[in-house]
Parts: structure tokens; C-alpha cells; sequence
């Protein structure tokens, strides 16, 4: 039986150090999220955000916008708070409104409090080999549990499905930082299968159920970094868990696994960037 990456007790574990480095802060970090739309995955999100933030003694603040708030506006208020020197760390929550130019607005948020990690330059010292201001949630996320189980992607080979800026992308660089060998996928590869069959870590972001027995190697590590919701409004991830956990090493389940690390990763973002802008 494969071992459970086990997200919400890492996070927990992270949380815990966390309450005691922002508890000796005398001043409390301050995350601002920006969120425009309805989207109710992006509501749900955000106030997890904000409770976690609560929970730890950040401070947060949502500005949230209707879905056909104009992207001037949403310019205007990175703006502000870029100059406001009690932000520390802003981020837009993802999808935004269909006329809204997602690019423009993510290379509005200054690199020094950029907390996903996802402006140009940020990004473009993960790629160039340099060291951005923080890593992307999400893939540093997947670090932090590979780290906890002590498994090292050094000269594996490690499969991404997804190739999105906010997953696939960023997750595939920091493995290939991390010495693995790297292969991506995407809606366009062919025979897939075959390709995930090599893998000795193979990560899922698609959001779809696109990993079942038949794309796995025995004893390799599945990371399933996919949420939906499926005909029945179950929340599903991207691997068939049930098929997979006797061939498998170890697996992260959904929920309960990455989507934790998610949350943690953007903690510890925010502490981290308060802490550089504080020369700490
Ligand atoms: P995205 O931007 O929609 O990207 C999905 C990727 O999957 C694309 O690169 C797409 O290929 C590829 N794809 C689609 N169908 C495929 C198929 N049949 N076979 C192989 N590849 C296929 O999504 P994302 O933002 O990266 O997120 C991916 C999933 O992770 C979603 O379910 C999202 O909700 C979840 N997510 C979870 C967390 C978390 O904290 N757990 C965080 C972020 C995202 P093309 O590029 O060719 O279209």
C-alpha cells in the first residue's frame, strides 16, 4: 500500500513554527488579496486564505470587485498598494474576468511583494537559475512534502502533466533545479501513457481524471495536484487513487495533499517577503 503525502499534517506542522516567528513580530505581516468576479472556487479560496492568515496572526485584507470591474481599477489598487508600506505581500487570485489582461495585471505587483511568484521577474530568475524574491505557491508547496518524506528528485526522472504558469511550468523548473530529469506533458502529447509509465515521480495538474494504473510505474511517487468537482459535485482529483495505491510508493491524496501545502507555501511567502523587506 502506497504511503500518504500527507499535506494537512505538514501544513499544521508548518503552521505551528509559524504562529511562534509571527507572535515575536513586532509589527504582523500584511497579505492584501485581490479578487474580481464570482467565481465561487475563487470565494471559497480567498476566505481560506483569510482564515489561515487569521489563524496565524497575518494580517489580511481582501479587496473584492464585481465581475465587470475595469481593469484600469484593478491597476489603481495594485498601485496603492504597492506605495502602501503596510503591504507586504499582494496577490490577485486567478481566473480573472475574461477582459481582463491577466499578464498586465500580475507584472503590476511589484517582485518585492509578489507572494505567488509569478511576475516576469520572478519567474524569470526561477528560469534564468537565480533566486526570485519567493517560489510559487503551489510548486514550492510540492517541494516542501517531497522534502518531508525525504524524497530526493536527483537524477530521476520526474513527469509533469500541465504546463500552466501557475503549475506545470514553475513545478517542472524547480525539479530540474533540484537535478531531475524533466519531461512535460499537455493536452497536445501523444500517447501519454507511455510517458508516464517512466517516470519515477510523476506530477499530475490538469484537472481532469487523467491518471489511472495504466500510466504508472511500480514504486513510483504520484503527486496529484488536480481539484474538480465530478458529475456527482465530489471533489476528485487528477489520479485514481484507489486504482494506483497498490502500485504506487507513495501518493498525495485529494483533498489532504497538496492543496495544503498551497495555503502553507503562501504563509510562508508572506513571512518571507516582510522579512526581506525588512532586511531580516
Ligand atoms: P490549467 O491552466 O487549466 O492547465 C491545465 C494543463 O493541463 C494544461 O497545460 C493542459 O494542456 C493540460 N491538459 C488538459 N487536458 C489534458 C489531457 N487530457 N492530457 C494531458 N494534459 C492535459 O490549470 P492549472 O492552473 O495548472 O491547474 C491544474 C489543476 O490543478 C486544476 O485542477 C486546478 O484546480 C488545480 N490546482 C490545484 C492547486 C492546489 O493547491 N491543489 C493549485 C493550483 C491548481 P494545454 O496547455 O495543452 O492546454
Amino acid at each position: 500500500m502506497a504511503i500518504i503525502l500527507d499535506g494537512k499534517k505538514l501544513r499544521e506542522k508548518i503552521f505551528e513554527d509559524l504562529i511562534l516567528k509571527v507572535e515575536k513580530m513586532p509589527v504582523k505581516p500584511t497579505l492584501a488579496v485581490i479578487l474580481a468576479g464570482d467565481d465561487p472556487s475563487s470565494k471559497i479560496y480567498v476566505n481560506n486564505k483569510r482564515k489561515c492568515a487569521q489563524k496565524l496572526g497575518i494580517n489580511s485584507m481582501v479587496f473584492e470587485y464585481p465581475s465587470d470591474v475595469s481593469q484600469s481599477e484593478i491597476l489603481k489598487k495594485i498601485d496603492e498598494l504597492n506605495d502602501d508600506k503596510n503591504i507586504n505581500a499582494i496577490l490577485v487570485q486567478l481566473p480573472l474576468p475574461e477582459h481582463i489582461d491577466k499578464f498586465k495585471v500580475i507584472d503590476r505587483i511589484l517582485p518585492s511583494k509578489d507572494v505567488d511568484g509569478l511576475t516576469t521577474y520572478n519567474s524569470g530568475k526561477l528560469f534564468s537559475g537565480e533566486e526570485p524574491f519567493v517560489y510559487p505557491c503551489t510548486p514550492k508547496g510540492i517541494c516542501l512534502l517531497l522534502d518531508e518524506y525525504k524524497i530526493n528528485p536527483a537524477g530521476k526522472h520526474v513527469v509533469v502533466i500541465g504546463r500552466s504558469n501557475l503549475v506545470g511550468k514553475p513545478v517542472a523548473q524547480m525539479m530540474l533545479r533540484r537535478d531531475a530529469t524533466v519531461t512535460i506533458c499537455h493536452s497536445k502529447t501523444e500517447n501519454l501513457a507511455e510517458i508516464t509509465k517512466t517516470a519515477d515521480i510523476l506530477i499530475s495538474a490538469v484537472g481532469k481524471n487523467v491518471v489511472g494504473e495504466k500510466n504508472i510505474k511500480l514504486n513510483s511517487v504520484v503527486i496529484d495536484v488536480g481539484i474538480f468537482k465530478d458529475l456527482s459535485g465530489s471533489i476528485r482529483g487528477d489520479v485514481e487513487f484507489d486504482e494506483i495505491s497498490n502500485k504506487a510508493s507513495y501518493i498525495s491524496p485529494v483533498p489532504g495533499g497538496v492543496g495544503p501545502m498551497t495555503i502553507a507555501s503562501l504563509m510562508l511567502n508572506t513571512v518571507e517577503l516582510y522579512n526581506k523587506q525588512h532586511d531580516l
